[in-house]
């Protein structure tokens, strides 16, 4: 740190991103990026719209949010493109947070919210989830403050119905609740219609996971379009060039192969689902996961020392050492042939340890 860094920045621990190694190629099963390269049309967009990156790109995102829009059956005002579904949370965390809105969110959950929170410099309240790693929605009738809920929350892979979030919003007239989403194409179900009826809602999602345009970084926001209208104050006092020209393109030619991305987002469920009940059987534990990952422990495994060997042995998994998820790993699911090398490794390692 320099003699020169702001006070009000020192004491702040960045959010740490999962491993992006070079050195090795590992099975990458660390991030929940998919398995699965952009759409076709997106990475021929993206090619053409780099001859003119002389110019700077649309601020207003006019035909990519008008094609998001339409896709999501919202207006344009409802809708905000960002440089992935962080941006829109940091716009969120500026935008709905201060002194006497506090930040609330689970403990166990994404973790850059706490960072959000300190970088803000807002007071934050995080609540515990159930032992089974549930969320128990009564924790956050009037909140007294803004609530982020991951849906499908992350690790754990949970989801909420809407009807439950419809409770945490009928609790919280006067609470921004936001709803991340970044997950919800693997199974959970979009709170995105009930942004009519709830004006204190804001729905995120991403093009990082189901769309196969993690390193594009796009994202959005829909709400209530008072609400986008104080996110686009931030988005233009910080960066009015949020997205770029050849995200702008390949964001559109996902959005025209829609066959592409249900496709890819099957065959993750499906490998999923495949993953876990081979799991369950060899006696892993697993939550009821709707996302693109598995959430698992096995009771004669410590989960820091299966993430290094899996490690040693060319698999990349995500563990987090805190209490009380220290013996789980966060496992993204991948081709149906990563995930049988990654069936094979465990139980070679399981017949080891016994
Ligand atoms: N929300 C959750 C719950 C996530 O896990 C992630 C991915 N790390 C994000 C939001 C942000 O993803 P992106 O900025 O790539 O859209």
């Amino acid at each position: 740190m320099s003699r020169f860094f702001s006070e009000k920045y020192r004491a702040l621990t960045p959010y740490t991103p999962g491993e992006q190694p070079k050195e090795m190629q590992y099975i990458k099963l660390n991030t929940n990026e998919s398995p699965f390269p952009p759409s076709p049309r997106a990475v021929l967009a993206a090619a053409e719209a780099a001859k003119g990156l002389n110019l700077y790109s649309d601020p207003t995102c006019a035909r990519l949010t008008r094609a998001v829009a339409e896709h999501l059956g919202a207006f344009e005002e409802e809708v905000l493109l960002t440089n992935g579904s962080d941006e829109i949370l940091g716009f969120a965390f500026m935008a709905f947070c201060d002194e006497t809105h506090p930040a609330v969110f689970a403990d166990i959950t994404y973790g850059f919210y706490e960072v959000f929170a300190e970088l803000n410099r807002v007071p934050y309240r995080k609540i515990p989830l159930r032992e089974d790693f549930s969320i128990r929605i009564e924790d956050y009738f009037d909140a007294k403050g803004t609530v982020f809920l991951a849906n499908p929350n992350a690790p754990t892979g949970i989801a909420l119905s809407p009807a439950e979030i419809e409770q945490i919003l009928l609790r919280n007239p006067d609470n921004i609740v936001v709803v991340d989403e970044a997950y919800v194409d693997f199974g959970g179900e979009s709170c995105v219609p009930l942004i009519r009826k709830y004006d204190n809602l804001l729905v995120t999602q991403t093009f990082s996971k189901s769309r196969s345009l993690a390193g594009g970084r796009l994202g959005f926001g829909v709400a209530f379009r008072a609400l986008i209208s104080d996110l686009n104050t931030l988005k233009y006092s910080t960066n009015p060039y949020n997205v770029n020209s050849m995200t702008l393109a390949a964001g559109l030619g996902t959005m025209e192969d829609g066959d592409y991305t249900a496709k890819n987002c099957r065959t993750v469920i499906e490998n999923r689902e495949y993953t876990t009940a081979k799991l369950r059987r060899m006696g892993f534990v697993t939550t009821d996961s709707k996302a693109n990952f598995i959430f698992a422990m096995h009771p004669c495994l410590d989960g820091g020392r299966l993430y290094r060997t899996l490690k040693e042995r060319g698999i990349l998994v995500r563990h987090f050492d805190k209490d009380p998820i220290r013996q789980y790993n966060r496992i993204t699911v991948g081709t149906r042939e990563q995930m049988d090398a990654l069936l094979s490794a465990l139980q070679r390692i399981l017949e080891e340890e016994a």
